[in-house]
C-alpha cells in the first residue's frame, strides 16, 4: 500500500480523534457514483488528508514565524525540519526511499495550502517536489535514487540551478562549463537567483559540456556541497523574503562523472520538460496567495463599520469581492485540470503555462484588492496583506515570465489555427 506521510496522517487522524486505517491506495480515484466523472475539485482520500495535514501545519507552525521570517529574511529552521517530518519534502517519491509515495495533485494541493500562509514556505516546498524529486525520480539510477532521492525526500534540501546572470528567459545560452578530466567533470562559472541555496546540500547544476554544441552540450550534475560550491550573495528581495535566492559560485569544482543525471546533453530537455510541469506548482502557489489575502480581508470588511454600516454590506464592496472569488476560483480549476492531464499522461503544456499565467494575474490583483478593502490597516505591515501584495509578483517572472507563458499558448493555438 503506498501510504500517506505517516506523521501527516497521523496528525491528522488525531485531530478528527479517528483511528488510522489507510484502506485506500495512492490510485484510489474518487468517483461519482453517479456519472463515474469528478469535478475539479474532487480529491482522493489520500489528497485530501494531505491538503488537511499541510493545512494544520501552515496554521500552526508557520503561521507564528511568517512575519519575524520576513522582516529578518530568512527561513527558521524548524520550519525546514517540520516539512520533512510531515513527508512534505517528497511527497511523489515513492516509499523505499522513505518518501511519501503520493500524487502529484497532493504536491499541488501542499503547495497551495502552504502559500495561504507564507507563499515563501511554499516555494520551498515546490522547487523540492516538482523540479529536483521529479527529475532525480524520472532520470536517476538505481545508486542515484538510493543516495538522492532518500536524502531530499528525509533530510536534505535540493535545488535546481539553471539561471545565470546572462541566461534567465533564453535559459539555453547558460556559460557554465563542465569540463571533463578523467572520471570527472570540473565545473566552472557561476548561477543566479537559485531558491533554497541558502540551505541546500544537494544541488542539480546545468552546465555545458561542449560549447561548440550549442544547448546538446547541456548536461544535468548532482552537486553536493561538500564538493566545493560556494554560497555566495543573497538576494534582498520585494517579496517571498524568507525564501533563499543566492548567487552561486563554482570555481573547479570537482563532480564524479557518476553524479551525471540522465544523459550528456539531455540537460536541455530535461529542463525545460520540468519547468513545464513546474508551473503548475508555481500556479498553486499563487492561488495559495490569493485566497490567503482573500480571507484576511473579506472577514474584516464585515467587522469595519463606516457610515454606520459594515463596508463589506456596500454594493461597491460586494461586487469587487465576488469577481475576485470568481477569478480565485477559475485559477484553481486551470491549476487542478492541469496538474490532472498531467497524472493521466495527457498533454499539458498550454494548460499549465494558462494556469501560471493566470494565476499570478489573480494573485496580484487579489493582494491588491486585499489592501484596497482594508484601506489604512492594509498598508501597513500588521495584517499580512501587504506581505501577500509583494509575495505576488514573483508569479509573472520566476519559472518563466509572463511573456514567456504567453509565447508558449501563442505556439501552440497558431499549431493548431496558422495553416
Ligand atoms: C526570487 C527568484 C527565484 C528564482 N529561482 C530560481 C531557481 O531556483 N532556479 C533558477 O534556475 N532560476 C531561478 N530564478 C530565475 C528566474 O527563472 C528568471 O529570473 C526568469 O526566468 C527571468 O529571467 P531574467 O530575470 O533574466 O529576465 P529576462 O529574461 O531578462 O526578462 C526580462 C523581461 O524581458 C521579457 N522577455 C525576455 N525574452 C522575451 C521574449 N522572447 N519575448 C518577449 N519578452 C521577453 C521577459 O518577459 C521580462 O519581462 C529565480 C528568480 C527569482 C527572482
Amino acid at each position: 500500500m503506498a501510504t500517506i506521510a505517516r506523521s501527516a496522517v497521523r496528525a491528522v487522524a488525531a485531530a478528527s480523534a479517528r483511528p488510522i486505517h489507510r484502506t485506500f491506495t495512492a490510485s484510489t480515484v474518487a468517483r461519482s457514483s453517479v456519472t463515474g466523472l469528478n469535478s475539479l475539485n474532487t480529491l482522493t482520500e489520500e489528497e485530501a488528508m494531505m491538503k488537511e495535514a499541510a493545512a494544520r501545519f501552515a496554521r500552526e507552525k508557520v503561521k507564528p514565524l511568517v512575519m519575524k521570517m520576513d522582516e529578518e529574511e530568512k527561513m527558521d529552521p524548524s520550519i525546514i525540519k517540520g516539512l520533512f517530518e510531515q513527508g512534505f519534502m517528497g511527497i511523489e517519491v515513492p516509499e523505499e526511499y522513505g518518501g511519501s509515495g503520493s500524487s502529484f495533485t497532493s504536491a499541488i494541493a501542499v503547495i497551495e495550502e502552504l502559500a495561504k500562509i507564507d507563499p515563501s514556505v511554499s516555494v520551498a516546498c515546490d522547487v523540492q517536489n516538482t523540479l529536483v524529486n521529479t527529475l532525480f525520480r524520472t532520470h536517476g539510477t538505481p545508486e542515484i535514487k538510493e543516495k538522492y532521492l532518500t536524502a531530499l525526500a528525509t533530510e536534505s534540501v535540493g535545488c535546481f540551478c539553471l539561471s545565470e546572470a546572462g541566461s534567465g528567459s533564453d535559459a539555453f545560452s547558460l556559460k557554465l562549463r563542465a569540463e571533463k578530466q578523467g572520471d570527472y567533470y570540473v565545473l566552472n562559472g557561476s548561477k543566479m537567483w537559485i531558491t533554497n541555496s541558502g540551505e541546500a546540500d544537494i544541488f542539480l547544476v546545468f552546465a555545458n559540456v561542449d560549447p561548440s554544441k550549442g544547448y546538446r552540450g547541456i548536461t544535468a550534475f548532482i552537486v553536493d556541497k561538500s564538493m566545493g560550491v560556494e554560497v555566495a550573495k543573497k538576494e534582498s528581495k520585494l517579496g517571498i523574503r524568507a525564501s533563499s535566492t543566492c548567487v552561486l559560485n563554482f570555481d573547479n569544482v570537482k563532480v564524479p562523472a557518476k553524479n551525471i543525471l540522465g544523459e550528456v546533453g539531455k540537460g536541455y530537455k530535461y529542463s525545460i520538460e520540468i519547468l513545464n510541469e513546474g508551473r503548475i506548482g508555481i500556479a498553486a502557489q499563487m492561488i495559495g496567495l490569493a485566497q490567503g489575502a482573500f480571507d484576511i480581508a473579506v472577514p474584516y470588511t464585515f467587522d469595519r463599520k463606516q457610515f454606520g454600516q459594515a463596508i463589506g454590506e456596500f454594493q461597491g464592496m460586494q461586487h469587487q469581492y465576488a469577481q475576485v472569488a470568481v477569478e480565485i476560483e477559475a485559477a484553481r480549476l486551470l491549476t487542478y485540470n492541469a496538474a490532472r492531464l498531467k497524472e493521466e499522461g495527457k498533454p499539458f503544456i498550454r494548460e499549465a503555462a494558462m494556469a501560471k499565467l493566470y494565476s499570478s494575474q489573480v494573485a496580484e490583483k487579489a493582494a491588491s484588492k486585499a489592501i484596497e478593502w482594508m484601506g489604512g490597516v492594509g498598508f501597513t505591515r500588521e495584517t499580512g496583506v501587504e506581505k501577500f501584495y509583494r509575495d505576488a509578483k514573483i508569479g509573472a517572472i520566476y519559472e518563466g515570465t509572463s511573456n514567456i507563458q504567453l509565447q508558449t499558448i501563442a505556439k501552440m493555438i497558431q499549431s493548431q489555427y496558422k495553416k
